[in-house]
């Protein structure tokens, strides 16, 4: 089994990391919290894999607790490296889990959302790499592993609303609705202790963005909505535990970093297209083609998002040719003489 990683952050409060993706020496990991108090909830469960359940009891046991002891399972999203531990928890025994109310009539059959968003993501990835047929088995290896399982179900006992305080005991967390990352992304805030679970919407150095998913992606414009919307939290925040990386200490400038490194992509892509000043191919342009499989994928799903929110602005103009796509800047047709 794989080396441990628990650790008990505050009285209230453990981590728990598991690996999910590893290609070409890097591995990405979820972060699971442990929420101590009256009852025991995860929130997130983090990954499927084959020793899942093993990985947590062994945690929990160094913890001087019990996967029997969790009552409870919250949900930031429903991505699959938050929700399919959940599925593996459940071939053990009964939880409530619970989820944003809107995400709900997606996941309750969780298998045909995975599979559906699965054909999506990789329908939308291959049309974007017709420059590099070769390495496409690497690429679907990873989107293959990103959404597995595609079986299992949850049933979602408890849907959550924006606003609704959820009560572990002493703990009292507020359900903060903060999409964009995806659709149905929640933070949770606890008021007495200060702190901001924010799932994927708030990571330490960047944001994580997953464009091109025809409505199951990110969304830039809502996304900067809730970062204006959770501003208020972050000014009163002692620490920001997001579902990947590490915590985030000093967290009052946090919303308005991302916004400016928001803005910076925007400004490079817009720069980007526009020094060609003609069709200009997505991947020559905007990404560099020496990384990792991880790393682009990463890069590109920002990437689409942000082409997305200016094609709905209607900055910039798509076209496809055949298998390829094209992004341009519209130019003024009527230039004064
Ligand atoms: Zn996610």
């Amino acid at each position: 089994m794989e080396k441990l990683y628990c650790k008990r952050i505050f009285p209230y409060l453990a981590l728990i990391r598991i690996p999910y993706l590893s290609f070409g020496g890097e591995t990405a990991f979820s972060n699971v919290y442990l929420i101590i108090d009256k009852e025991l909830v995860l929130i997130d469960a983090g990954p499927w894999r084959s020793s899942y359940f093993d990985i947590l009891s062994s945690s929990l046991d160094q913890l001087g607790l019990s996967v029997g002891d969790i009552s409870r399972i919250i949900y930031t999203h429903a991505h699959p490296d938050h929700m399919g531990g959940g599925i593996e928890l459940n071939k053990h025994q009964e939880f409530s889990h619970s989820i944003y109310w809107e995400a709900q009539k997606q996941v309750e059959k969780y298998g045909h959302y995975a599979t559906r968003v699965k054909s999506i993501s990789k329908q939308i990835f291959f049309n974007h790499l017709s420059l590099y047929p070769a390495e496409k088995d690497i690429y679907s290896n990873v989107i293959d592993s990103f959404w597995r399982p595609t079986c299992g179900e949850i049933e979602i006992v408890h849907s959550l609303y924006d606003g609704e305080i959820v009560s572990t005991g002493k703990l009292k967390f507020e359900v903060v609705f903060t999409p964009g990352h995806s659709p149905w992304d929640i933070s949770l805030w606890e008021e007495k202790t200060a702190t901001l679970f924010s799932g994927d919407f708030l990571l330490r150095k960047s944001t994580t963005l997953t464009g091109g998913l025809k409505g199951f992606g990110s969304d830039l414009k809502a996304y900067e909505s809730s970062l204006q919307k959770i501003g208020k939290y972050l000014a009163k925040a002692k620490c920001v535990f997001p579902s990947h990386g590490p915590s985030i200490m000093s967290c009052s400038n946090l919303a308005d970093d991302l916004s400016r490194t928001i803005r910076w992509r925007e400004h490079r892509i817009l720069q980007g297209l526009s020094k060609k000043n003609q069709r200009t191919d997505l991947m020559n342009t905007l990404l560099s083609s020496n990384q990792g499989p991880l790393a682009l994928v990463r890069q590109l799903g920002v990437t689409l998002t942000h082409l997305e929110k200016l094609e709905k602005e209607g900055r910039v103009l798509r076209s496809q040719d055949g298998e390829e796509i094209f992004y341009e800047i519209p130019q003024c047709k009527y230039q004064a003489n």
